[in-house]
């Protein structure tokens, strides 16, 4: 879909409501050192046809600015004029936008997802046996088991492309980069944010639980 046939009303939808999660996630402590960036999609959607809101690169994002966030299309680029520049992670909101074709995609760098990534490397992902809070993924079997995958991280952002395409889940709405953080998604904001909230809720009941069985 062309940019300039999303309504004005829906863009600006768009930029409230990543206003509203930047600054519940920043009351969190979720951006540190700018790290961590948030996209919500407007208009149509075709796996080769999309436009999305993102953060800007290297904003203090505990601050309301009018250079917080930027339209980008399906590679990542400018819709539209501006002075600001995407995120270099916009690539793997690209990629995860065309594989599942969700609305909303937020990453954070947590010390807790990042100790976790590290603690099931060599597994190459996470799992979780049996919590209740799986079911926030609408996973509703009794003691259900999930791998949450983690991926490499490179510096160089489109190297870690074709992993995120090689290892995504459709049944689990995000995925780890390791030492790095975790990238969630829902088909809205609403559903994303409890995603996000239900991964870190995870990796620190496994984390305390690796604990106790290591003693
Ligand atoms: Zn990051």
């Amino acid at each position: 879909m062309m940019f300039a046939d999303i309504a004005t009303e829906e863009k600006q939808r768009v930029l409230a409501e990543l206003g509203e999660v930047k600054r519940l996630f920043a009351s969190r402590g979720w951006f540190a050192g700018t790290s961590g960036n948030l996209s919500i999609r407007a208009g149509e959607f075709a796996s080769d046809s999309f436009n999305f809101a993102i953060t800007a690169s290297g904003k203090d994002k505990s601050l309301s600015t009018p250079e917080d966030f930027l339209f980008v299309d399906q590679n990542g680029s400018p819709s539209e004029t501006t002075r600001l520049k995407p995120s270099a992670e916009t690539l793997i909101h690209c990629e995860i936008y065309k594989l599942t074709g969700c609305g909303a995609i937020f990453h954070v760098h947590t010390v807790m997802n990042n100790v976790i990534s590290e603690l099931f490397w060599d597994r190459k992902s996470i799992p979780v046996d049996g919590v209740e809070l799986i079911k926030a993924f609408n996973i509703w079997e009794e003691e259900a088991h999930i791998e949450i995958p983690i991926v490499s991280n490179f510096a160089h952002i489109p190297s870690i492309v074709p992993e995120i395409t090689d290892r995504l889940d459709p049944r689990i709405p995000g995925i780890m980069l390791r030492k790095h953080g975790i990238y969630a998604w829902g088909a809205n904001a609403f559903e994303a944010k409890r995603h996000l909230e239900a991964f870190e809720f995870l990796f620190e009941y496994v984390y305390r639980w690796e604990l106790l069985q290591r003693k």
